[in-house]
């Protein structure tokens, strides 16, 4: 019998990962009698049989590459040995042409969250601290470390408070078309149900985003808000601009704050946690550092965590529009409608052009770790990142940074860089995120729990304070997806509760809110 073990996903594959650590030693007798002709590092392709030149590499019964010469059983399939293929054409894709699946409704279960006035629920109650510009950012750090010290201890059910510091706001242009993006994300993030409805903004003054845009004042009437109207009220009693003729230096300004932000304390003290049903959890799931494992086990798990929380009546967002742009052929037929179709290829599409103009495409997705970890290119890593998704159908679109509108699985379509898909999630209304990694990093966010899952146990073992679960045991079967599945989805349940603690969180490490900004810059 051989020691080593391989991941073959579909059984028209030609190629299979290595599981073992360390990778197999050329000579090395594999499963099914081949021998390996070279050494191969862990998580990497290994060809089941002989490729002719330009032959297909077939993985996740789709082709990953093209041979760019005779490859021999037994080969390592690396990088250098593979075409990348091309993207699928947007247009003449199927829509929403997919029988639809039976997804058992899923009763029963329950999370304890902060119910906010809008019906939404929290799974944290945080005092977040919008800014509508770069130049407060400053004061804004200063102000919310003396919160922390002085009055967080007088509001003990208050979780925290997290300053909304952003680059946008000023020397932008704010009337570029694309300028909604960073606008209705900042707008979009004041209202994300972990801040309890209790928007409060640091402004400057004479900024372009104005806190009345910030907080969806009709700016024609924001240029003359008339004395003890709604407008004029709403600014009173939410935005401190620094530049107030009030205030009298530095301490003025602080003062200010700091009884604006007792006030909004106050209020957010007076929440408890009560049993809500998973119909007002909001998933985001995403994946960074991806290898090779990331399509075999933390992502398919998460996908069946997915399908969980949407048979229960929650919602759940998947992203990173350049990891869907290979596999878009897989999902167009996963829309529920027509329209839901379109939608996506519009993003793609949106998302195609904004890579051309900066003369890139999606084959820049891609890291150097990524490599390493064995994903050869953007196609391989996209139908692993696709896993995510189960198979419920898709429901909505999200252009980036729009607010969530229907229960169940939603495409917010966001970049694939972590810090601003989390963003963008963040702003679609995400509660809680599940991020799979394969190289590992320590990603967080103060604002929304984040639960890391390990791709491989290597990883899982070594970074085992860090990883939140190790879906590694999915490939070494010490468990099944579904149960890799079902654990992923009472984590989420005890995660958003408070019961349990994410890693991130307990030992403080959390990320930068990072704007998407593809407008210009004056
Ligand atoms: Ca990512």
């Amino acid at each position: 019998m051989s020691d080593f073990v391989l991941i073959k996903i579909h059984e028209s594959d030609n190629v299979a990962i290595i599981l073992n650590q360390g990778g197999a030693p050329a000579g090395a007798e594999l499963p099914g009698g081949i021998e390996l002709l070279e050494a191969v590092p862990q998580g990497h392709k290994v060809s089941l049989t002989d490729i002719p030149k330009g032959g297909e590499v077939r993985r996740y019964n789709e082709v990953v590459g093209y041979a760019k010469h005779d490859i021999k059983q037994g080969s390592w399939v690396s990088e250098a040995v593979v075409d990348m293929p091309t993207p699928p054409k947007l247009a003449d894709l199927p829509l929403a042409t997919r029988e639809k699946p039976v997804l058992e409704p899923l009763e029963g279960y329950t999370f304890d969250g902060y119910r906010n006035a809008d019906g939404s629920v929290g799974t944290k109650n945080l005092l977040g601290i919008s800014t509508s510009v770069q130049c407060v950012a400053g004061i804004t750090d200063y102000v919310v470390k003396l919160i922390k010290q002085t009055l967080l201890p007088k509001y003990p059910n208050v979780d925290g408070v997290v300053a909304l510091n952003h680059t946008y706001g000023c020397g932008v242009a704010i009337t570029a078309p694309a300028a909604i993006v960073p606008i209705r994300t900042l707008q979009n993030i004041a209202k994300n149900p972990n801040f309890g409805g209790e928007i409060m903004v640091i402004g400057l003054g004479c900024e372009k985003l104005s806190p009345s845009r910030l907080l969806e004042i009709d700016e024609t009437q924001a240029v003359n808000i008339l004395p003890n109207s709604e407008a004029a009220k709403k600014l009173d009693d939410h935005v401190v601009s620094l530049q107030d003729e009030n205030h009298h230096g530095f301490q003025d300004m602080v003062d200010h704050i700091m009884e604006m932000a007792e006030a909004h304390l106050a209020r957010l003290n007076q929440r408890r946690r009560e049993p809500c049903p998973v119909s007002e959890l909001v998933v985001g799931m995403q994946c960074g550092g991806s290898d090779a494992f990331s399509g075999v086990t933390a992502n398919p798990a998460v996908g069946y965590a997915s399908d969980l929380i949407v048979r229960a009546g929650g919602s759940v967002m998947f992203s990173e529009v350049s990891e869907v742009r290979d596999a878009i052929h897989l999902l167009t037929p996963r829309a529920e409608t027509v329209e839901v179709g379109q939608a996506l290829l519009r993003e793609m599409q949106w998302f195609d052009d904004y890579l051309s103009q900066g003369q890139a495409d999606r084959s820049a997705n891609t890291t150097p770790g990524n490599k390493k970890g064995g994903l050869n290119n953007i196609v391989e890593k996209s139908l692993g990142s696709i896993t995510k998704s189960g198979n419920s159908p898709i429901v909505d679109v999200l252009s980036p940074g729009e607010r969530i509108r229907k229960r169940g699985l939603n495409f917010a379509a966001t970049p694939a860089s972590d810090f601003i898909c989390g963003t963008l999630q963040f702003a679609s209304g995400m509660n809680i995120q599940v991020f799979t990694t394969g190289r590992g990093t320590p990603y967080g966010l103060e604002v929304a729990p984040v639960i890391k899952v390990s791709t491989n146990s290597t990883l899982g073992r070594r970074w085992h304070d860090l990883i939140d679960m190790d879906a590694g045991r999915i490939a070494s079967k010490e468990i099944t997806l579904e149960e890799a599945g079902w654990e992923l989805f009472h984590l989420i349940l005890d995660v958003a509760s408070g019961r349990k603690q994410v890693a991130a969180d307990r030992l403080g490490l959390h990320n930068d809110l990072v704007l998407f900004n593809p407008a210009p810059v004056t």
